[in-house]
């Protein structure tokens, strides 16, 4: 019987592997047997680490999207045919004071690269007359207006836009393309707002679930949107939030 759930014989690759989400989403996808190629703008040693010592595979790529175009000839006869967008940066300040060089440095890591990178890959798949799967990692401000981060919500309301033209593209090649919005997850991305004590306090105070996410939080549904359970689903962003969604 086919093991709805398994990645077996999969090869993903994971951008920003080395830390936070990216790294707890190329440990999952290692534990449900896929080959995943870690990709950072520096070493992924300790992800490979894990994955080895839970008896998974993997491999480190070298891949900074300070050029947004990085990625274009990575998939090339490379046999991937799952791709995570989770490389993200966010910049803070008031919409009156924001910065052209942070605008553009957010967008261009957020939005940009997640689309030449998707185009890359999809190229390779269509060109191959290969299945695959994409998931980008959308946030809670794909949805919501957020404060004092007007580039980080522009990028994330992009990539459901993206996530939407994309699949409709790809649905007839059966590539599925879908995102996953994290709620309040403890991170490096989130250190300014833990770091505040009244932001920290009022937004657990609004999370259902009583506490702030994990990375490994996440892993699941991302790993879950890349197996054959979810053939069936593309165009989706779905919120893993505890709840903040719906309250
Ligand atoms: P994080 O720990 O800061 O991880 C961000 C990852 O992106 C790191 O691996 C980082 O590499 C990488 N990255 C940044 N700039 C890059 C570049 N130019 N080229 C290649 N890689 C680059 O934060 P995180 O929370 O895990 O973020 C992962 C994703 O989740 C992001 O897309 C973020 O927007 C999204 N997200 C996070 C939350 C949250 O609450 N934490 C909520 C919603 C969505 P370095 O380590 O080298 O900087």
């Amino acid at each position: 019987m086919t093991d709805l759930f398994s990645l077996a014989g999969r090869r993903a690759l994971v951008t920003g592997a080395n830390a936070g989400i990216g790294r707890a989403i190329a440990v999952t996808l290692a534990g449900q047997g896929a080959h995943v190629i870690c990709a950072g703008r520096r070493d992924c040693d300790e992800t490979l680490a894990e994955i080895a010592a839970a008896g998974g595979a993997g491999e480190g790529l070298r891949l900074d999207f300070a050029d947004p175009m990085a990625a274009r000839d990575v998939f090339s006869g490379a046999g991937i045919d799952i791709l995570v967008n989770n490389a993200g940066i966010i910049r803070r300040a008031d919409s009156v004071d924001f910065t052209e060089a942070d605008w553009d440095e957010v967008v261009d890591v957020n939005m940009k690269a997640v689309f030449f990178t998707t185009q890359a890959f999809g190229r390779e798949l269509i060109g191959r007359g290969r299945p695959g799967a994409v998931v980008s990692i959308a946030s809670l401000l794909s949805f919501q207006g957020g404060i004092r981060v007007p580039s980080y919500t522009a990028s994330k309301h992009g990539v459901a836009g993206l996530t939407k033209i994309l699949a409709n593209e790809w649905a007839a090649h059966g590539i599925t393309v879908n995102a996953v919005a994290p709620g309040y997850i403890a991170t490096a991305n989130t250190e300014a707002l833990r770091d505040d004590p009244e932001r920290s306090r009022a937004i657990l105070e609004r999370i259902p679930a009583g506490r702030w996410g994990a990375p490994e939080d996440i892993g699941g549904t991302v790993a879950f949107l890349c197996s054959h359970a979810a053939r069936y689903m593309t165009g989706a962003v779905i919120n893993v939030d505890g709840g903040w969604l719906a309250r």
